[in-house]
């Protein structure tokens, strides 16, 4: 899979912007607050629907201006496909996959897949629980396109249900019709926790591989699930089941604190280097080799699963990583069309032209 060409329109700090890619190495330099994270951003929201940086499209469109417009051409599995994105002030965004309409973000998911690597990604570990889940959550959306749907949903059963909460603060009568509530929650989270009890199965064989070419061998590294709702993982109907049982349970906190006590918006996730959890005893050179075996064993699974390698975006990263990591990383990015970042391009001054094109942007030129 390779982008061909980005336009961008009234995107950020781009006025109107063609540009074309190469299928290897693309590094995107100049100096700071120039828009060379902008033109990354742009691509995951292709990818995604959504910022990285951001959850408001309001923040997308350049100063003054009331709309913005994405067309982005690539080419997956020999055929050349585009994903248009416009959207004006206050209202939905339309997007369009080779000029067909698309009705839900679930859908887009899947046509363009990407992998990016930023350096608050090297905080993920030690940060909150959210940060996590939200890292775990990009790369299955990807991968199952039902998998983000059920995310929605039950975000949307959550937020009524946690309203429901505070009007039986009121009206103690309306208890009775929790337990509709508490079916649906249980119903769509029990589909999410056996998603990403599978997934984070498939991601450490893969997370084993990467760690121990990149740290020689000497330490296992391992991704735990740590679901809130405890219960066995391998059967949707006893996953439910717990989930229900538990949410009953917590109804006596819930009349207190009105607000959803368990639930896979309380879900975790600890990664363990030889049974000892580098979120609490990680040092800093241990964490960042952590986050990028997992970054390449995501990599790994998206290209067993789809049959080709996604696209790598790489923002910032390589001046955050030691020699060691940064020669891996390059030693990865081989048939893997990649956006590099940087503010200094000494380090890609022995790659081969014939492998790279650089970009020099200034002020959104
Ligand atoms: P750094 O090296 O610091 O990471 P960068 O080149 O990656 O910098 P970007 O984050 O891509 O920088 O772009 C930042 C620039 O974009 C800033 O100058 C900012 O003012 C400008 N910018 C951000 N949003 C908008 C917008 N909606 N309209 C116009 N300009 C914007
Ligand atoms: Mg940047």
């Amino acid at each position: 899979m390779n982008i061909e060409s980005l336009r961008l329109v009234d995107y950020r700090n781009y006025k109107e912007i063609d540009i074309s890619f190469c299928k290897d190495l693309n590094i995107i330099y100049g100096e700071n607050a120039q828009g060379k994270t902008n033109i990354l951003e742009s691509i995951f929201l292709c990818a995604s629907g959504r910022s990285h940086r951001t959850s408001k499209d309001s923040e997308l469109i350049r100063f003054d201006k009331k709309s913005y417009y994405i067309k982005l051409k690539y080419e997956k599995q020999n055929r050349s496909s585009q994903i248009e994105i416009m959207y004006e002030a206050d209202q939905k965004k339309k997007i369009k996959v080779n000029e067909i309409p698309i009705k839900k973000l679930g859908n887009l998911m899947g046509n363009l897949n990407v992998i990016i690597f930023s350096p608050e990604d090297l905080l993920v570990i030690k940060e909150g629980p959210s940060g996590r889940r939200r890292f775990i959550d990009i790369t299955i959306s990807q991968l199952r396109p039902a998998y983000f749907y059920d995310l929605q949903q039950y975000s949307k059963i959550l937020a009524q249900r946690n309203t429901l909460l505070k009007e039986i603060q009121k009206k103690r009568s309306l208890t009775d019709t929790l337990d509709i509530w508490n079916c649906k929650l249980a119903n769509t989270g029990a589909r999410i926790m056996k998603v990403r009890h599978e997934f984070i199965a498939r991601l450490n064989k893969f997370v084993e591989i990467n760690h121990d070419r990149l740290a020689g061998g000497k330490e296992k590294l391992c991704i735990k699930y740590v679901p809130a709702v405890k219960t066995s993982l391998y059967e949707i109907y006893d996953i439910e089941k717990s989930f229900k049982n538990e949410l009953e349970r917590s109804l006596a906190r819930e009349m207190i604190k009105p607000t959803t006590a368990t639930g896979i918006q309380r879900d975790d996730y600890d990664i363990f280097l030889n049974d000892v959890s580098l979120k609490q005893f990680g040092s800093q050179g241990q964490q960042r080799t952590a986050i990028l075996s997992v970054k390449m064993a995501e990599m790994d699974i998206l290209r067993e699963e789809t049959g080709e390698f996604p696209i790598l975006l790489l923002d910032d990263v390589m001046s955050e990583l030691d020699d060691i990591r940064q020669q891996y990383l390059i030693k990865n990015m081989e048939n893997v069309q990649t956006f590099i970042t940087c503010t200094n391009i000494d380090l890609f001054k022995k790659i081969d032209d014939r492998r790279k094109i650089m970009y020099n942007i200034n002020a959104g030129n």
